[in-house]
């Protein structure tokens, strides 16, 4: 071992240990031995000092592919490394280019509009389908905040958020004769950018507007049939007095009849709701324990047959401002569902407040069946129900949840389910900004 590195050190410095033997020889040779070993140690320190000094040069204003003195003398293995370290950067840096310039041809291949934009939101980048979009200038709009260019105050908002939201919003852009619509999401990209896409859903919204008017439609023409056919059975089941099997009948087919009317009833009211905007001059303030005591009165004859009460908790005159056939509704919709999914017997009691940010909460709360977590999102779907079952037995129609969620977009509310299967539910509602229509003290209630 000690002799292979002994080998190593001789082989690298073969010239060095040369020129000391040389010296020596001639020193020896010459008897002025001492004075030749002085003066070839001086020249090897003269030479180190110098090509430190030419090293150092080198290293301050490095050139790819430039030699330099130190190269090939005693720093051979240090120039080298350097060389090594620099080739490694450029092909990682090339490696990066051509990454960059891949993202940039796809970005460029893909029909949505895409813009990067750098941490003070300037424009970096965008593609063609962008350019044509907001007739971005290649020349003079990169380097230019979006906002400057895109003004929409929905736009603006969402990129001014402290946070980059993990939610798209929508809006609308002139584009030529057209007002267009716009999905616009902001992803985070690269170090402090962002990358922003916009998709126009003009076409899904106008689909969807065909769609909404279809069941509309649908909805209309089928109700004046039912109307009539409900009639006649109520008739028939009266001549039919005293025939017990054609009673059942009757029955069976008035209740059935009964259910497709609160099913179109339910799904006109949708389609109402979702293609119509609330007028403002129609909005009330409408007092909760009011309106609550209303749903009850309306209620007694299920609660009674259920042998169920429901219990309001809180006592404040609190109030919302909205429209108030809708906020019955929705109401009507939750206190419903929280009686008819728990067993007899069991009440449902009924809170509403001030929550600690100023919001004000209308909360349902029920100790029935419950709900399984993973289905929770899904409830205000139309048509969803967890047990189809349960829910036809109740004369349930698949859609109270989604006209409850309708009604609450239009009034700035939100809905929070919390549920454990076996334990019950809680159905809370969040109205927010309704500072401006508070008329009762803050600390009514807290939640
Ligand atoms: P439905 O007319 O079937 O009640 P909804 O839209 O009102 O329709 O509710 C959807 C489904 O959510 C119901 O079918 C039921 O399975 C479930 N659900 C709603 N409220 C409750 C509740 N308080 N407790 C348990 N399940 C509920």
């Amino acid at each position: 071992m000690i002799l292979k590195i002994l080998f190593k050190i001789i082989k690298e410095k073969a010239y060095l240990i040369s020129f000391l033997i040389f010296s020596g020889v001639v020193g020896y040779l010459n008897d002025i031995l001492f004075e030749i070993l002085v003066f070839s140690q001086t020249v090897i320190l003269l030479t180190y000092i110098y090509t430190e000094y030419k090293l150092k040069d080198w290293i301050r204003n490095y050139k790819r592919g430039e030699k330099t003195y130190a190269y090939g003398f005693i720093y051979d293995e240090f120039c080298s490394l350097i060389e090594q370290l620099d080739e490694d950067k450029k092909s990682s840096s090339s490696k990066f280019e051509l990454l960059n310039k891949r993202f940039k041809e796809l970005s460029a291949a893909m029909p949505d509009s895409t813009v990067i934009l750098d941490k003070n939101k300037k424009i970096e980048w965008f593609n063609s389908e962008a350019q044509k979009l907001f007739k971005f200038n290649k020349v003079y709009d990169e380097g230019t905040p979006i906002t400057h260019i895109i003004r929409n105050p929905i736009f603006v908002e969402y990129i001014n958020l402290a946070e980059i939201s993990k939610e798209p919003v929508y809006f609308k852009h002139d584009k030529k004769d057209e007002v267009i619509s716009i999905q616009v999401f902001e992803v985070p990209f690269g170090k402090d950018m962002s990358l922003l896409t916009f998709r126009d859903i003009s076409a899904f919204e106008k689909l969807d507007s065909v769609r909404s008017d279809f069941i509309a439609n649908v909805s209309h023409e089928l109700k004046t049939p039912l109307t009539v056919i409900s009639g006649y059975l109520e008739m028939l089941k009266s001549d039919s007095v005293g025939k017990e099997e054609s009673q059942k009948f009757y029955n069976e087919m008035l209740d059935q009849s009964l259910r497709m009317n609160r099913i179109i009833g339910d799904l006109i009211l949708i389609t109402n709701l979702q293609t119509t905007k609330p007028i403002e001059s129609k909005k009330e303030k409408i007092n909760l324990n009011k309106i609550t005591s209303e749903i009850i009165y309306d209620l007694k004859p299920i609660l009674t047959k259920r042998k169920q009460s429901i219990n309001i908790i809180s006592k404040a005159d609190i109030f919302v401002y909205g429209l108030y056939k809708e906020i019955y509704s929705a109401f009507m919709n939750l206190i419903t569902n929280a009686v008819h999914y728990s067993a007899p017997n069991l009440n449902v009691e009924i809170d509403f407040g001030y929550t600690n940010s100023g919001s004000i909460y209308y909360s349902v709360k029920d100790y029935g069946f419950g709900i399984e977590d993973k289905e929770i999102e899904r409830l205000t779907e139309r048509f969803y129900r967890v047990d189809k079952g349960r829910s036809r037995n109740q004369g349930g129609t698949g859609l109270g949840l989604s006209i409850v969620k309708q009604v609450l977009n239009r009034h700035d509310a939100e809905l929070n389910i919390e549920s454990k299967l076996d334990e019950g539910s809680n159905f809370t509602i969040l109205f927010n900004n309704q500072a401006n229509y508070k008329n009762s003290p803050k600390s009514a209630s807290n939640i």
